[in-house]
């Protein structure tokens, strides 16, 4: 007996087990995951029938078991697939802080990134001041004032004027 065929018998297992199958009742007495799976539906019914709370007349009950009949006859899939989509709805809902954590990864390592941009910017910058330094030890080269200059005006334009 294959799990997904029992599963698909869950509703009819809790509305009417005499309609199900002796070996699918047994198989969710002896598979611990398809017992599961009945209890949790269980519990959801449970809720849904304490939500709904009605008062009962001496009639609901007969009622009640025609409704469900006509509704398990009219549109057994559809009833199935409103319990399906209420789990996957939780999902759903369950699945937003992962996304959000994701989204959070993906902030901190665009971040990062341009953190190593700017710092692999920066370095050349602190770089020359040495090399500036040494240049000006040799003021008496013309080709190093020439470079110097050079250099004065690229500090002018840029933001290493602090460094001589
Ligand atoms: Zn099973």
């Amino acid at each position: 007996m294959i799990c997904r065929t029992v599963k698909s018998k869950m509703p009819d297992l809790l509305l009417a087990p005499e309609s199900v199958a002796a070996d699918v009742r047994t198989h969710v007495e002896s598979c611990a995951d398809c017992a599961k799976e009945l209890h949790e539906l269980e519990a959801t019914m449970a809720l849904m029938d304490g939500w709904d709370a009605p008062e009962v007349s001496p009639y609901f009950d007969g009622r009640m078991q025609v409704l469900l009949r006509e509704e398990k006859e009219a549109q057994p899939a559809g009833w199935w697939e409103r319990i399906r989509a209420r789990f996957a709805y939780g999902e759903k809902v369950n699945m937003r802080p992962l996304a959000a954590a994701a989204l959070a990864l993906v902030l901190a390592v665009g971040a990062g990134l341009y953190e190593g941009v700017s710092t692999h910017h920066a370095p050349p910058a602190q770089a020359t001041s040495p090399v500036v330094r040494d240049l000006q030890s040799l003021d008496d080269n013309a080709q190093v004032f020439q470079q110097l200059n050079s250099m004065d005006q690229q500090d002018d334009n840029g933001d290493g004027a602090n460094n001589l």
